[in-house]
């Protein structure tokens, strides 16, 4: 067994952890897995995580249907999230096959689509593959792009500079 980011050192101080000093932690964090493994689920819109058919933020009234924020994978969402700065929706982009829900997302309202991608020459190829896909909805297409290093994952940026990011997205 290997958990991400959990070293050898680390596994064998938390498990020490749990089973001498804490085992009521460890029983609440059993059930925790155990309830996530059974209940965590795909959204079917967007892709990010949920407990039901669509997430919470897909699911709200209140964000805007105007924007969506493309990702490439769940965590990205949770970074966007985490500094509640975004009130659009998103997009969780994982190859062609995804495309006939992006589009049923897009003819919801959406008009503009920002790519929220880690800046690289793989990803900007990408980013115009998209867009050529989704040229004939006539949308606004932007990409984050001020302040973050190249080769960088979204989750590593601080928030600020993140901020500066999304507000500072420029047209592609
Ligand atoms: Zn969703």
């Amino acid at each position: 067994m290997a958990l991400p980011m959990i070293g050898k050192k680390g596994a064998r101080s938390i498990a020490l952890h749990l089973v001498s000093a804490d085992r009521y932690l460890a029983l609440r964090l059993a059930h925790a897995i155990e309830s996530a493994a059974l209940n965590v689920r795909t959204c079917a819109l967007c892709g990010g995580l949920s407990e039901n058919e669509l997430c919470d933020i897909c699911a709200d009234e209140r964000r805007d249907r105007a924007k969506l924020c493309i990702v490439l994978g769940v965590k990205d969402i949770f970074t966007l999230e985490e500094n509640g700065f975004y009130d659009g929706r998103y997009f969780v982009y994982t190859g062609e096959e995804g495309f006939d829900t992006l589009e049923k997302l897009i003819k919801d309202g959406v008009q503009e689509v920002i790519f929220a991608f880690a800046p690289s020459i793989q990803n900007d190829a990408l980013i115009y593959f998209i867009e050529e896909r989704l040229s004939p909805f006539g949308l606004n297409f932007s990409k984050i792009a001020h302040g973050i290093p190249t080769g960088v994952n979204l989750e590593n940026v601080d928030a600020v500079s993140l901020l500066r990011a999304l507000d500072g997205r420029v047209k592609v």
